[in-house]
């Protein structure tokens, strides 16, 4: 099923100057990039995106973090893309994952583990909405995607 996900990469990706070769992995990987930016995370959006973590002691720092420079959003869009860039991700400590991924590659922390990704297909909607509007998303076609998937995998 061909869905789309989010990205965020965090001020420790920019500031460790490796947003070239993590959007290289994806689309080397062979995921279409939908849409792209920087933005300034805000607390109330961090309150928003890290919901689910408000009443852990380390929040704030992890507040902190994500505001420490600007991120780079990015909209992918492939099959099944939502587990494919999770399993790109890599678990939550970069000391933990596994190598061959982003965290497991470029992380030694728990915090600092360098990209976001959407953990579930409603989450991924609900986040894509939350940091793009409609207009910054691009659906066009990609013209090796016949060499990408065969057309059956390609069937919503
Ligand atoms: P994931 O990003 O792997 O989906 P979570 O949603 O649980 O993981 O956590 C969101 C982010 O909060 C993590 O990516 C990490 O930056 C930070 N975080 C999670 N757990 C910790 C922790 N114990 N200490 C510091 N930061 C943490």
């Amino acid at each position: 099923m061909l869905e789309k996900t989010l990205v965020i990469i965090k001020p420790c990706g920019l500031q460790r100057e490796i947003l070239g070769e993590v959007i290289t992995r994806f689309e080397r990987k062979g995921l279409r990039l939908a849409g792209l930016k920087m933005l300034r995370l805000t607390h109330e959006i961090l309150d928003v995106h890290y919901a689910h973590l408000v009443d852990k002691p380390f929040f704030a720092r992890i507040k902190e973090s994500m505001m420490a420079s600007p991120v780079v959003l990015m909209c992918l869009e492939g099959v099944e893309a939502v587990a494919v860039v999770r399993m790109m991700t890599g678990v939550t400590n970069g000391r933990n994952a596994a190598s061959g991924t982003i965290r497991g590659d470029f992380s030694m922390s728990n915090q600092e583990n360098i990209i976001h990704a959407s953990d579930s297909a409603d989450n991924a909607i609900l986040e894509i909405e939350r940091f793009f509007g409609k207009n910054e998303i691009f659906d066009y076609q990609k013209i090796n995607s016949c060499f990408v998937n065969n057309s059956e995998e390609l069937l919503i």
